[in-house]
C-alpha cells in the first residue's frame, strides 16, 4: 500500500542533527521498523528556544513501503530568447536579475544595463574599502552585480509571501548553487561568502538564454518623447528602448534626482534610520538561551526588537548573529554601515541595526518628494565629520549613550575601518536619539543584560528602506507619466530586502507580458 505523509517531530538538537536519529522516531511515530522507511526529507525546521532545554520542530515528508517520492519540484526552463523581443533592465541587483529571468520565462530577451562591476572585479574594489578606505562610486556594497544582495547577509526570510511566490524564487536559488537549507529553514539564510557564486550562476543562465548583461555602464539619463523613454544614456552610448524596467536600487541617489530634472512624479516616503549595535556573539548566546552555552547543534542567537516611543516605532533591524559590521557607504563623502555574516554565522560579534521610524512630518520639507533622500544624505556626511573622516565610524558604548557621556574607551568591534568615539547623542537627531534611548531601555527590560558596557553603537544605519517611491498603476506596473518604464525593487519602494526584490522583479517582468486574458485586444 502506498504511503506518504507528513510528521512533525520536536527533538533534541542533536537528534534533529542526524539523519539516523530523525529515522529512528519517524519510525516510532508510524509504528513501523526504520528500514521500512524509503525516504524522509525536511520541509521544515525552527528552533523553539523560549525555554532551555531548546528544541528543534521539523516537519518532515515520509515515505515508506514504496520507492522515494518526495523529490522537490521541477527546475525552472529558461527558453533560448535570442531574436525575441527586447526589455531593457537598469540594475543588475536581485530585483534586475529575477525580472531577467522571468522575462526569458515570458519569451522576452533581457538586456540588463549595470553600472558596477561583475562579482570577482567588485570584490576588488570592496578590499579596496578596508585597505584604502576609499569608496569607488560605482563599485561598492551597494553597487555591483548581483547589487547590494550580493556581499549582503543573505537573510532570505520575508513577510511579503501575499505578493509573490516566495518558493519559486527560493527554488531558484536553490538551483543556481544557494544551500539546499533555505528551502526548509524557517529563517533561511545563504551568507556573505555563498552569495557571489550564486550571482555569478545567475548570469550565467541569463547569458545562456541569449540575454546580456553590460557592466561598468552608468544609465544618467532618460531621453523622452511623450509619454516614452526612447533613449537611455550612459556615458559612452545613447541606447534606443521599448520597454524598461528601472531597478537601481534605494542608493541611486543621480536616478532619482534626475526624475526629479524632469519633473517625473516621485514620492517621499516613511523610512527609518538609527545606528548599528554590536555584543560579543556569546552574550547574545547566554541571553538568548537562558544562562547557557549554546553547544555545536544550535546556531549563533539572533533577536528582533521592536517597540513605540512617542508614536514612533523603534526596532532591530537586520540582525547578523557572528557577523560583521561593514561600510556600506556609495560615496566616498559619507558613513553609512550595514551588517552581513558567513554561512557559518562564526565571528565573535552579533550586530544589528537599532532604528527609529521617521514619518513625512518628521522632515523638513516634508512635501518635497526628494526630503528623505537630502535628510538621509546630510546625516550620513555629518557622521563622517564626527568619525574625523573617510570610513572611521564614530562609536560609543551603549551605557554612555544610554548616561548621556563620552566613552573613556571603546570595545573592540569588528568593524574593520575603525571606529573614533563619539557622543552619538549630541549630533544624532534629537528624534532619533531621544526615542532610540528610550527603546534601548525597553528592549533592557525584555533582554535583561542587552545593555552593558561590552555593547557598543555604531553611526549611522541609514540605509534600511528607500526614502522615495516611484509611483506606479497598480495592476500594470507602468509610471503614472510615462508608460514603458516599469518602476522597480527597493529603490522605487516596493520591497525591503532580497527576496521581496526579487518577487518584484517578477511581477514587472509579468506586467511587460500580461497574460493575454488580463488586457484583451
Ligand atoms: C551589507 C548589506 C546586508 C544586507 N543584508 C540583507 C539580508 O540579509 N537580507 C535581505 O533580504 N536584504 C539584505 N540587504 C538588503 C538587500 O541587499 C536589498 O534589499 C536588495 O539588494 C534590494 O534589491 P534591488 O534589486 O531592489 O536593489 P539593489 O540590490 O540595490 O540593486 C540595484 C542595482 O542597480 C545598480 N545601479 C544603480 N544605479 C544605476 C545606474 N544609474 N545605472 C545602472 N545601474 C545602476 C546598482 O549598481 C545595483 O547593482 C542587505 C544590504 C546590505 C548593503
Amino acid at each position: 500500500m502506498l504511503m506518504k505523509l507528513e510528521l512533525d517531530l520536536r527533538l533534541t538538537p542533536e537528534e534533529a542533527a542526524s539523519e539516523t536519529c530523525r529515522r529512528r522516531h519517524l519510525a516510532q511515530a508510524l509504528e513501523i521498523t526504520p528500514e521500512r522507511i524509503t525516504e524522509s526529507r525536511i520541509m521544515r525546521r525552527t528552533i523553539d528556544a523560549r525555554r532551555w532545554p531548546a528544541t528543534i520542530n521539523l516537519r518532515l515528508q515520509v515515505s515508506y513501503d514504496e520507492p522515494g517520492s518526495t523529490k522537490s519540484t521541477k527546475p525552472s526552463v529558461y527558453p533560448e530568447v535570442t531574436g525575441r523581443p527586447e526589455v531593457h533592465i537598469i540594475g543588475a541587483g536581485p530585483a534586475g536579475l529575477f525580472a531577467g529571468l522571468r522575462l526569458i520565462e515570458l519569451g522576452r530577451r533581457p538586456i540588463i544595463l549595470e553600472r558596477g562591476k561583475e562579482v570577482k572585479a567588485r570584490k576588488q574594489d570592496i578590499a579596496a574599502i578596508y585597505r584604502e578606505q576609499r569608496i569607488n562610486p560605482d563599485s561598492n556594497y551597494g553597487f555591483g552585480e548581483g547589487g547590494a544582495g550580493t556581499y549582503s547577509d543573505g537573510k532570505l526570510f520575508t513577510r511579503s509571501r501575499k505578493r509573490g511566490d516566495v518558493r519559486k524564487i527560493l527554488e531558484v536559488l536553490h538551483q543556481h548553487g544557494a544551500p539546499a537549507e533555505i528551502l526548509i529553514d524557517a529563517h533561511p539564510h545563504v551568507g556573505s561568502n555563498r552569495l557571489p557564486a550564486v550571482i555569478t550562476a545567475l548570469r550565467k543562465t541569463i547569458l545562456a538564454a541569449g540575454g546580456e548583461i553590460h557592466f561598468e555602464t552608468r544609465v544618467e539619463d532618460f531621453r523622452l518623447h511623450g509619454n516614452r523613454i526612447t533613449h537611455l544614456q550612459t556615458p559612452n552610448d545613447l541606447i534606443p528602448v521599448a520597454e524598461v524596467i528601472l531597478a537601481t536600487g534605494h542608493s541611486a541617489r543621480e536616478i532619482f534626482r534626475m526624475m526629479a530634472a524632469h519633473k517625473l512624479r516621485l514620492e517621499a516616503k516613511a523610512f527609518a534610520m538609527g545606528v548599528r549595535i554590536e555584543h560579543p556573539q556569546t552574550l547574545i548566546d547566554r541571553l538568548q538561551y537562558h544562562g547557557h552555552e549554546r553547544g555545536p547543534f544550535l546556531p549563533a542567537a539572533a533577536y528582533s526588537l521592536a517597540t513605540q516611543v512617542q508614536g514612533r516605532g523603534v526596532y532591530s533591524f537586520c540582525m547578523c548573529p557572528g557577523g560583521f559590521i561593514v561600510p556600506a557607504a556609495t560615496s566616498d563623502r559619507e558613513i553609512v554601515v550595514n551588517g552581513m555574516s558567513s554561512r557559518a554565522r562564526d565571528s565573535k560579534y552579533a550586530n544589528a541595526g537599532m532604528v527609529v521610524e521617521l514619518q513625512l512630518c518628521d522632515l523638513p520639507q516634508p512635501l518635497h518628494p526628494l526630503a528623505g533622500l537630502d535628510f538621509q544624505e546630510q546625516l550620513e556626511r555629518l557622521c563622517q565629520k564626527q568619525g574625523g573622516g573617510r570610513q572611521t565610524a564614530p562609536g560609543q558604548r551603549l551605557t554612555d549613550f544610554i548616561e548621556g557621556r563620552r566613552s573613556s574607551s571603546l570595545p573592540e568591534t569588528s568593524y574593520h575601518p575603525g571606529l573614533a568615539d563619539s557622543r552619538l547623542e549630541q549630533w544624532l537627531p534629537e528624534m532619533i536619539s531621544f526615542r532610540l534611548r528610550q527603546g534601548l531601555i525597553a528592549f533592557n527590560r525584555r533582554m535583561p543584560g542587552f545593555i552593558t558596557d561590552e555593547a557598543v553603537l555604531v553611526g549611522v544605519e541609514s540605509r534600511t528602506s528607500s526614502p522615495v517611491r516611484i509611483p506606479r498603476d497598480p495592476v500594470r506596473l507602468q509610471h503614472p507619466e510615462i508608460e514603458n518604464l516599469y518602476p522597480c525593487g527597493e529603490g522605487a519602494g516596493y520591497a525591503g530586502g532580497i527576496i521581496s526584490a526579487a518577487i518584484d522583479g517578477e511581477r514587472c517582468a509579468q506586467g511587460i507580458c500580461p497574460p493575454a486574458d488580463l488586457f484583451p485586444g
